[in-house]
């Protein structure tokens, strides 16, 4: 098992940099969550654990400390960046100790797997004296994704979809320096994208429409949830949930807002 150690910077009363609306410690959060979430769907292998899940202050300390005492494997620090500048770069601790090539070589593949996966302008592979760097015993890489003062990078941090390609960018970064092996395909498992879901069937129908003049053939699904019926409008079904998230990206570039769920037949 590798054990990696994800660590969404920031949180709870330090909100990190701040910019165009956003908070940089909801930004880490968010690709953090997604980056394990496409790493426990995907890839077996590996045993993750967080920093943080959720909104909660922790020092730099509380975070090395418990990445040492489990004997992480690795250990990757998510940030955005600010104060003027645009697009991504990652650091590795600029000291000179034991297993630097190592660090280096692991995080040369999660910066390019990254900068395979979104738009930003490649800032280069640095070194820095940063804490999390420095005071962790296994190799540790940090990304600063773009720079939240800045309104096109923003822009994209404000995307979902782009979120969905810069954690595949971190997961399968982190999938190729460790050799994780993809899941066996499940028998049965399906991921759907769901543009929209109704509470009448005519407007999932009026729904299909606008998305057959826009190409997409599609079907509706009832789905019960707490009593109620909904109709889901279904415009993709997939084995794998990559070419989901490519539909997913498609339907938004058409206007169409959507989200992946799991059918199992
Ligand atoms: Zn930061």
């Amino acid at each position: 098992m590798v054990k990696i150690y994800l660590d969404p910077g920031h949180g709870g009363n330090d909100p990190g940099a701040i910019g165009n609306g956003l908070y940089e410690k909801d930004v880490n959060l968010t690709i953090a969550l997604k980056t394990r979430n496409i790493l426990t769907d995907e890839y077996e292998g590996h045993d993750i654990r967080m920093s943080r899940t959720s909104d909660v202050t922790k020092s730099l300390d509380a975070r090395t400390d418990e990445a040492n005492a489990w004997g992480a494997d690795y250990y990757l620090s998510i940030h955005i960046n600010a104060g003027g500048g645009t697009g991504f770069e990652s650091y590795i601790y600029n000291g000179s100790y034991p297993g630097k090539q190592e660090t280096d070589r692991l995080r040369n593949i999660i910066h390019n797997t990254i900068m395979q996966h979104v738009d930003f302008q490649d800032r280069g592979k640095k070194e820095a004296n940063f804490h999390v760097l420095r005071e962790t015993v296994m190799p540790a890489s940090l990304t600063e994704n773009g720079f939240i003062d800045n309104p096109n990078d923003a822009e994209k941090l404000k995307s979902d979809t782009f979120l969905n390609r810069i954690a595949r960018g971190h997961a399968e970064g982190l999938a190729q320096a460790f050799n994780l092996p993809r899941k066996e395909q499940l028998d049965g498992v399906f991921y759907r994208v769901i543009a929209g879901s109704f509470l009448v069937r005519e407007n999932a129908e009026e729904q299909q429409n606008k998305l057959q003049q826009k190409g997409y053939d599609s079907f509706v699904d009832i789905f019960d949830q707490d009593g109620t019926r909904y109709f889901r409008v279904v415009a993709g079904s997939f084995t794998d949930r990559a070419n989901a998230e490519i539909r997913e990206t498609a339907l938004k570039e058409d206007g169409f807002d959507s989200f992946i769920t799991t059918y199992k037949n």
